[in-house]
């Protein structure tokens, strides 16, 4: 655990979290103390090893089903998560999906699908969310942006614009929400060792991390200590803001 604070009786859903960088901040956050609700779609494996670990840290730690683009999954996960964790503190808009290609050959699909599992996705969660966190008078949103949404990246225009709308929607949430104890804030990893970067070509990686003054790819780890950050009281005055995690990429 980072050390950024005690999240001890906090609860937290994390959406696509089973693996990656969703898994380390379910980790960081149940190191933490955080009861968490690690959301996935399709096989369980990952979501359920990924709790396991969680329950070391001798909190409580579920599995929720759902393919956050579809609202009446996203509101059962919700009604889920209240039921085996009893609130939801923290909201962790972690799910997302790339499908690359250059605009010329970018499918109408592989468009739609990006924007409404990243962005879609985002705006239903913190739907729910947020009127939970009303009630409750305080409550974190924290969204994972992309080093990409400030700096654009050939063959990602469909990712870049979910990435960059959540920059704006953030933004307008934490307007809407800052006078009731609610912040809501992005995170813009940069060039980050997953699941997701492991399957580009070893040119595209040498030429990515050539950009990267740190010299190096980041861990998930790393984002995960800043969503530790953005999630304790630490951070109660900070909303609305983008934290790049991204060893100095978009300066
Ligand atoms: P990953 O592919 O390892 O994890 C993504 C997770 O989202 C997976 O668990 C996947 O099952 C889940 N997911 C996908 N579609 C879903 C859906 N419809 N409903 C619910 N869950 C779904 O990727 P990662 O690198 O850990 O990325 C996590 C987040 O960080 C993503 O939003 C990604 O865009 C963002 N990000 C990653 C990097 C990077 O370099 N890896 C950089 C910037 C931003």
């Amino acid at each position: 655990m980072s050390g950024y604070g005690d999240l001890s009786g906090k609860c937290a859903l994390i959406t696509g979290g089973g693996r990656g960088i969703g898994r380390a901040i379910a980790l960081e956050f149940a190191a933490a103390g955080a009861n968490v609700a690690i959301n996935y779609v399709g096989p369980a494996d990952e979501a359920a090893e990924t709790a396991v670990e969680c329950a070391k840290f001798g909190v409580k730690a579920c599995i929720v089903e759902a393919d956050v683009s579809a609202a009446e999954q996203v509101a059962a996960m919700f009604e889920q998560t209240l039921a085996e964790l009893g609130r939801v503190d923290i909201l962790v808009n972690n799910a997302g999906i790339t499908r690359d290609g250059l605009l010329l050959r970018l499918a109408d699909e592989d468009y739609d699908r990006v924007l409404a599992v990243n962005l879609r996705g985002a705006f239903l969660c913190m739907r729910q969310a947020a009127k939970l966190m009303l009630k409750q008078r305080s409550g974190r949103i924290i969204s994972l942006s992309s080093v990409v949404a400030l700096r654009g990246n050939a063959g990602q225009v469909n990712y870049a614009a979910s990435k960059a709308g959540l920059i704006g929607m953030t933004k307008s949430l934490a307007r809407e929400l800052a006078g009731r104890g609610v912040t809501v804030n992005a995170l813009a990893p940069g060039f980050i060792q997953t699941a997701m970067t492991d399957v580009l070509p070893e040119a595209a990686k040498a030429k990515m991390l050539a950009t990267i003054p740190a010299g190096r790819m980041g861990r998930p780890e790393d984002v995960a200590a800043a969503a530790h950050f953005l999630a304790s009281d630490a951070a109660a005055y900070i909303t609305g803001q983008v934290l790049a995690v991204d060893g100095g990429m978009a300066m």
